[in-house]
């Protein structure tokens, strides 16, 4: 039994309708609280927000959904369903890996059709590999979702279970690109299901085995795309709030919190002071801290993951080589991450995620154009540039980006762009992101699992903290678990259902 908190509970405030909000006031609205969400901006989502520009709709921030069971079970806390809100496209392929020899690759969801795919590409021995590897990853899920991701932790030995031995024994705690090297041989394959790595905010090489559970969600369990763009989950989950009674306030910054004693006894927006039992704190850790008055008493400040500089482009042609998700990988591989991650320099030879949303809803841009979104890795502001230089640099690396897409078959790229929007780190700390980066504290070991900063805080008695900067940590299903594990500890209880490996309930 994980701590709960003591008190009344009745009234709940949720700061912040990211995906982590939402999912929290959902549960906690299923276990009859009354909720009040409150978010500063003008629409729900946070980080998986909505830009309209001249008729395009484009997603700001998350592309890739996966585990779209993780969503439902916050509308199911209320009576809902998800698959009745938000029509979910299963996308086939998943991604297309396109590689600096000028080969391909398509990852497909489906064992079968991806084991064909691998023996095209690499032979018969690498599909018995890629077999071996999709065996393991479904054991490594098994073993990790309920104990460790969807857990609250109170402390390290919490960890101590079968579990624990389950997923050492699966070699969970040996380095990611050395296990992935264990199944395939070839070093694209190798890429393809290690690059997710970077996701968690750690390079393969120095990545935990165990984070292939990522691998498992996107190439195993699979990818899917919400008709509308990725910002129908968030508004679908803050419409399925209102309908369960929630009063949800937007564009309404928090500005303190007040307090008696070690209890929030208030919210306080420039408009009005709401009264509350407990709290849910989502923003960013900085701005968590700073609203409680509190400094956190690591030892060790948290180290943060790279950044991405996104650039959206709307434009007048396409190209038929590009799947939904594309990810176009440089020749470059261990260098890349030593740019990102130690040198603090952008890619030099980049490894780029598209995203092309328009292949699955041509609805989301004016007949007959398109939209691309394209995400490239780069270092966060602690040790890269910092935000002043990336005015400079920004409309520099865009435009050398452009014209090493245009080298890579996007030909004419630059010349068919009608409007776009470019993002870099320094928006992200505009955004009150720490060190520039929307990704949050890397999942290094030592900010994982029980050492990821607690959802409890100390001296806040009705507190509690939900969001990528806590557990289990960054990405929507992540974050969405967050919510519920947020809810679980006011409640006192975790609505699980079953741990299902793959496939989606309808
Ligand atoms: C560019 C990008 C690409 C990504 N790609 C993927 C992907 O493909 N797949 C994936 O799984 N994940 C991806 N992620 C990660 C994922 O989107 C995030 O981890 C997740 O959305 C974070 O949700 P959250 O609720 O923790 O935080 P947020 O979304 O940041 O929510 C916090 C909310 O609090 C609000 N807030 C802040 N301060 C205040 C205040 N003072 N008062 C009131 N409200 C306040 C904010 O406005 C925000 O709405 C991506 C993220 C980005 C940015």
């Amino acid at each position: 039994m994980t701590r709960t908190l003591s008190g009344r509970t009745d009234h709940v405030v949720v700061v912040g309708a990211g995906l982590a909000g939402l999912s929290a006031a959902l549960h906690l609205l299923g276990a009859g609280r009354r909720v009040t969400v409150v978010e500063r901006d003008g629409l729900p989502g946070g980080r998986a927000g909505l830009l309209r520009l001249s008729g395009y709709r484009i997603d700001t921030g998350p592309t890739v959904l996966t585990m779209p069971d993780l969503a439902d079970e916050a509308f199911a806390a209320v009576g809902d369903s998800l698959y009745r809100r938000v029509d979910l496209i299963p996308l086939h392929p998943a991604y297309r890996a396109s590689f600096a020899d000028g080969s391909t690759l398509d990852v497909h969801t489906d064992g079968e059709a991806m084991a064909a795919e691998v023996e095209r590409f690499a032979g018969a021995g690498e599909a018995a590999g890629y077999r071996r590897l999709r065996a393991w990853l479904e054991q490594l899920y098994r073993a990790q979702m309920r104990r460790f991701i969807d857990a609250n932790f109170d402390s390290p030995l919490d960890l101590l279970t079968g579990d624990l031995a389950r997923l050492a024994a699966l070699g969970g705690f040996g380095r990611l690109d050395r296990r992935i090297g264990g199944f395939l041989k070839d070093e694209r394959l190798q890429r393809v299901f290690s690059f997710q790595a970077l996701y968690a905010g750690v390079p393969p090489a120095r990545a935990l085995a165990a984070y292939a559970v990522i691998a498992y969600m996107d190439t195993v369990a699979g990818v899917y795309f919400p008709r509308g763009g990725m910002h129908a989950l968030p508004q679908a989950m803050a419409d399925a709030a209102a309908d369960a009674g929630a009063e949800l306030r937007f564009g309404e910054p928090v500005t303190r919190l007040e307090r008696s004693g070690e209890r929030i006894t208030a919210v306080v927006t420039a408009k009005e002071r709401i009264p509350c039992d407990a709290v849910v704190l989502t923003p960013d850790l900085p701005v968590t801290y700073r609203l409680l008055g509190r400094r956190p008493r690591r030892p060790v400040r948290l180290r943060h993951s790279p950044s991405a500089l996104v650039l959206h482009v709307g434009t007048d042609r396409t190209w038929p080589q590009l799947a939904h998700h594309t990810i176009s990988f440089g020749a470059a591989w261990r260098t890349t991450f030593d740019e990102l991650t130690r040198q603090g320099r952008p890619m030099s030879d980049p490894s780029v995620l598209i995203t092309r949303s328009t292949a699955t809803d041509p609805g989301l841009a004016p007949p007959g154009r398109h939209l691309h979104y394209i995400l490239a890795p780069c270092p966060n502001t602690d040790i890269g540039p910092g935000a002043a230089a990336w005015g400079e640099l920004g409309p520099r690396y865009r435009a050398g980006l452009l014209r090493e897409l245009d080298r890579r078959g996007l030909d004419g790229i630059e010349a068919a762009i009608e409007v776009e929007a470019l993002v870099t780190p320094t928006d992200w700390l505009g955004q009150g992101h720490a060190s520039g980066t929307p990704f949050s504290a890397a999942h290094t070991f030592l900010q994982t699992g029980p050492f990821r900063p607690r959802n409890l805080v100390r001296g806040a008695e009705n507190a509690v903290l939900a969001g990528c900067g806590t557990t289990p940590g960054v990405g929507v299903p992540t974050t969405l678990v967050s919510g519920k594990l947020a809810a679980a500890r006011i409640t006192g209880g975790v609505r699980r259902r079953p741990a299902r490996v793959g496939g989606v309930a309808r």
